[in-house]
């Protein structure tokens, strides 16, 4: 591991200060990705701000009638919360799909929001990688790519988002909130928080340089009866998604009243169906609807060479969701 200096920030300005004076530094959280990245030499960072310790931590009411989740509390903390056990299961069960205890200890929620790609020829410095290393070319774009994207996808890069938690925030329909270096505060649409490749695939977010995540918001609850996060994934612990859905049904008199799906696995950023939502919208759940809905779902995807399994597994997973996430609370 190349050395670097160890900044622990007192308090926001702090750490935000300590960022601005230096472009090369990165914020430090739990630590489950970033440290593991800088092993393999594929993140260099010449200085790690450490913000696990600031004092965003809570999980509470928010002025939506939703809530707040703290950036700086740890994935465990928020998925056993009572209170977002109770009014956002999705998210809890999404959360707790991913991983291992240990890490959910470690890993905190702004960390998880950025963790990068699995893709394996961005872990492996003398593969090419556009994203690791810009203008190398994509390794993954003709080579094994069974586990790459089937949407957004281009030239450039055709990796997939990993995280669980994010896939539920897509479903739920949650926002960003970050602080700026002038210490401004800024929200961002969780839509529009990740991003596709484009011409600069070594950017997975629309984060501005230096900014900081101090929390995630959640809207007023309308999915904790129906719901569910179907994870397919090629062992039953410690991997992640091949492809993954989280869908939430709110029922009113027999009727789906609002649907919130997304899939994970599939693309660059979590792929949030709001086609796929609104022609849920107003119809009675049914094996035909559930089918339907998965067929609108894939019908722009593009597989690649090894990855077009992923397009009958998703319309199989998407059905599965649904019916389970109706089911559940019938
Ligand atoms: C073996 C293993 C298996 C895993 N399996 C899964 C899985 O199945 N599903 C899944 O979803 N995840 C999985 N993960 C990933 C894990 O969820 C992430 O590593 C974790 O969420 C990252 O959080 P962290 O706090 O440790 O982030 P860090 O590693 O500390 O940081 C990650 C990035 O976020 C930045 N950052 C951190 N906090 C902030 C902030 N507040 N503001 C701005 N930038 C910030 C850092 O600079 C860094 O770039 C796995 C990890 C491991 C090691
Ligand atoms: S898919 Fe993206 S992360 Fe993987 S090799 Fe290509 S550019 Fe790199």
């Amino acid at each position: 591991m190349r050395p670097f200096v160890y900044t622990q920030a007192q308090n926001p300005q702090e750490a935000l200060s300590a960022a601005t004076a230096n472009e090369t530094a990165k914020y430090l959280g739990g630590g489950t990705n970033l440290i593991d990245l800088m092993k393999e030499d594929v993140e260099r960072p010449t200085e790690l701000i450490e913000v696990a310790d600031l004092k965003f931590n809570e999980i509470k009411p928010n002025s939506r009638g939703g809530f707040t989740l703290g950036a700086m509390a740890n994935n465990s903390d928020t998925a056993n919360h009572p209170d977002i056990r109770k009014n956002y299961p999705l998210l809890s069960m999404a959360m707790l799909s991913a991983a291992t205890a240990q890490i959910r200890n470690m890993a905190t929620n702004g960390g998880n929001l950025l963790q990068r790609t699995r893709c394996p020829y961005f872990y492996e410095t003398s593969m090419p990688c556009n994203k690791r290393e810009t203008g190398t070319g994509c390794g993954a774009r003709n080579g094994m790519n069974a586990l790459h994207a089937i949407f957004g996808w281009n030239d450039h890069c055709v990796a997939v988002h990993p995280s669980d938690m994010c896939v539920a925030l897509a479903a739920i329909g949650a926002n960003v909130q970050v602080q700026q270096a002038n210490g401004q505060l800024r929200t961002i649409d969780f839509s529009d928080f990740h991003r596709l490749p484009g011409d600069r695939p070594e950017k997975d977010t629309n984060l501005q340089p230096g900014e900081l995540i101090t929390a995630i918001e959640l809207p007023k609850p309308v999915f904790s009866d129906h719901y569910y996060y179907l994870k397919i994934r090629e062992r039953s612990s410690y991997a992640f998604a091949l492809i993954s859905v989280a869908a939430g049904l709110q029922m009113q008199s027999g009727t789906i009243a609002n649907a919130g799906l997304a899939m994970g696995g599939v693309a660059h950023k979590p792929w949030k169906l709001t086609d796929v939502e609104k022609y849920l919208k107003g119809k009675k759940p049914s094996q035909s609807t559930f089918e339907e809905a998965a067929e609108l779902a894939m019908k722009d995807a593009k597989p690649l060479e090894d990855n077009k399994y992923k397009v009958e597994m998703g319309k199989k997973a998407i059905v599965r969701a649904l019916t389970q996430a109706y089911e559940r609370g019938a």
